[in-house]
């Protein structure tokens, strides 16, 4: 497959990328059997690594989707709101929220403390891409990691720029040229 010209190196292929699925989707089996978790999948960035991840789930599940807005080109502003709400009902359900990556944290910490006031079973959460270095917040310990990279800013597999490089395949580390331009 060709490289994008914007893209400096492929961080994660896309064949790393199945694997970790299957390998994340049949933990999830074990963890939820004889339980109906419902996977929350915060938009846009989590689409396919929810659509990926899910079909190695075994176990029964529901999916919603939560539209949450907190960054602008390449930083945290730290302002988090929510502009789709999901339609499920989640008292008493178990959740798992899917994230694509997870930097500061500040986007799932303010879900999170939204979700406790819904009286939820339990919450978990699982991000295919953590960047530890950058936390901001103690409150957010993702039960489930794809993969730890350094704090660069990657895109692909869902991660976008401006909106863009949504539909690599892969994850790869963007040329600093695209966005210093
Ligand atoms: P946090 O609130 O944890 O700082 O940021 C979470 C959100 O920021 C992610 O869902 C994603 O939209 C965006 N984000 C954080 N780091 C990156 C990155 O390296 N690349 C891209 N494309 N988005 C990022």
């Amino acid at each position: 497959m060709q490289l994008h010209p914007d893209v400096e190196k492929v961080l994660i292929s896309e064949e790393d990328i199945f694997n970790k699925c299957k390998e994340l989707g049949k933990r999830i089996s074990t963890d939820y059997e004889g339980k109906t978790p419902i996977l929350i999948g915060l938009l846009k960035g989590a689409v396919p690594f929810m659509a990926e991840l899910m079909k190695h789930i075994t176990c029964s599940m529901e999916i919603d989707f939560l539209d949450v807005s907190s960054y602008v080109g390449t930083r945290s502003t730290g302002k988090v709101n929510i502009r789709r709400d999901i339609v499920t009902d989640v008292k008493n359900r178990d959740i798992l929220f899917v994230e694509d990556i997870i930097d500061t944290g500040l986007t799932l910490s303010e879900v999170m403390k939204e979700f406790r006031n819904r009286h939820v079973r339990s919450m978990e959460v699982i991000t295919l891409v953590d960047k530890p270095e950058g936390r901001t917040v103690d409150d957010v310990n993702p039960k489930y990691i794809g993969y730890n990279i350094p704090n660069k800013f990657v895109v692909g597999f869902g991660l976008d720029y401006n909106e863009m490089y949504r539909n690599l395949p892969y994850i790869g580390i963007l040329k600093k040229s695209v966005y210093e331009k």
